[in-house]
């Protein structure tokens, strides 16, 4: 399938420029410099990749990323200005607020080179994966799931591992691993979440009994697009798998996005308090990145809120990240909830945490996501570990 690429500048010239080098590099364009010509060919043209110019006279580029994400857009997106880079970054940023894709900026006057390099970084992130490609991978059992471990902070010896996050990947016979970011957009605009989220729980769920038999009595988290929380049926569903395997409701924690799709608060709250009251934990993942009010947070049975990655892997370069993560502990324990930090790489970042009172992490510096084999070493090395450490201490 050709990759399509569609430009939005009010400068059509730039817009020729770059359709010309896309073009040579297998993209197919559509060069816009409005508005009103832009969103018909965006909803014909389904883009992988746009460009967008951050400053035109009758465009408010910041507004138009909001529009493109309340149409769930799965592009690439591009930010074009001439203005300084920290405008860009921080227009960037408000992308990935917004969860789009940003996939860099470009200073104008655009230099080929970096043209060149940002498309052929885009056209290998997108990687145009179709709806039918999608459908088959999770019949045909490509879809993998790897666990990463999640530690409690107040225990002094070693890695305490108390649960894991189970996160899917799709391991693709010719392109090999895939991370969830290139197919979780395609999967929520067309419906096949649901198929997908099936195959993760029953999974996660599965593992989770072989981990009790072998004695590992570790909780599992899975993660839940806030869009599959209109479906009525969904805590029935859930609970019925947990039954299948045996498995103690508290157990399994739904990680939910705060995402735009929550925009039915009565439905997601009905359901969220029905898996609540079923013993289940809820947690509301990458705190921070910014779609629900804080009123919504108060109002909604979550017991644990996740801080997003970006915040705490900048802890040590930047006071701010450090000021913005104190204040969402202390507002989480206000509320009654459990903090997790997510993205924690650092040493600092882990003693930072555990200063804060902080309930427990997850990151690199613990162990990146680990197929299930390696997870079972993974825990079973660690509570060695932390025996002979006991023992000489
Ligand atoms: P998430 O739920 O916030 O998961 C944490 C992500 O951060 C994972 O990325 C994990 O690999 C990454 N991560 C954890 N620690 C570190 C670190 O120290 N450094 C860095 N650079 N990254 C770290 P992953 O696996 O690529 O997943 C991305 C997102 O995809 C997840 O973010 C989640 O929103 C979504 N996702 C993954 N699996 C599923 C699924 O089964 N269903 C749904 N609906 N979404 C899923
Ligand atoms: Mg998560
Ligand atoms: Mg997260």
């Amino acid at each position: 399938m050709t990759p399509k690429l569609i430009i939005i500048d009010d400068e059509e010239d730039i817009g020729n420029y770059i359709a010309d080098v896309a073009e040579e590099m297998g993209f197919e364009t559509v060069v816009t410099t409005t508005a009103d010509e832009f969103w018909p060919a965006f909803s014909t043209t389904r883009p992988s990749v746009i460009f967008l110019d951050l400053m035109m006279p009758d465009v408010d580029g910041i507004q138009f990323l909001r529009l493109l994400s309340e149409q769930e857009c799965a592009a690439e997106i591009i930010l074009i200005s001439g203005s300084d880079t920290r405008i860009l970054k921080s227009a960037e940023r408000i992308g990935h607020t917004h969860g789009l894709r940003m996939a860099g900026v470009l200073q104008k006057p655009i230099l080929i080179g970096d043209l060149e390099a940002i498309l052929e970084k885009a056209n290998l992130g997108q990687k145009t994966i179709s709806e039918s490609e999608l459908l088959e991978a999770i019949r045909s059992d490509q879809m993998v799931l790897h666990y990463q471990p999640k530690i409690n902070l107040s225990s002094k010896h070693g890695w305490d591992i108390t649960a894991c996050e189970a996160l899917v990947r799709w391991n693709h016979p010719e392109q090999g691993l895939i991370l969830p970011d290139q197919f979780i957009p395609l999967a929520e605009q067309t419906g096949l979440i649901s198929q997908l989220t099936d195959f993760v729980l029953v999974t996660a769920i599965k593992q989770s009994r072989l981990w009790q038999n072998e004695g590992i009595p570790i909780g599992i988290a899975v993660n839940i697009s806030a869009q599959l929380l209109s479906e009525l049926e969904l805590p029935d569903k859930i609970w019925a798998v947990m039954e299948k395997y045996h498995l103690n409701p508290e157990s399994l924690t739904l990680e939910i996005t705060e995402s735009a799709a929550m925009a039915d608060v009565g439905l997601t709250m009905d359901i969220l308090t029905r898996l609540r009251l079923k013993g289940f934990s809820l947690s509301l993942d990458d705190f921070g990145t910014g779609f629900s009010s804080l009123v919504q947070l108060h109002r909604m049975p979550f017991n644990e809120m996740k801080i997003d990655k970006s915040f705490v892997m900048e802890i040590g370069d930047d006071n701010e990240a450090k000021d913005i993560i104190q204040s969402i502990v202390s507002l989480g324990h206000n509320l009654g909830l459990q903090l997790c930090a997510e993205g924690v790489v650092t040493e600092e970042a882990l003693k930072f945490l555990r200063s804060l009172n902080c309930d427990s992490a997850q990151g690199y510096l613990i162990s990146e996501p680990l197929p299930a084999d390696q997870f079972s070493q993974f825990i079973k090395d660690s509570i060695s570990a932390k025996q002979s450490s006991k023992t000489f201490a």
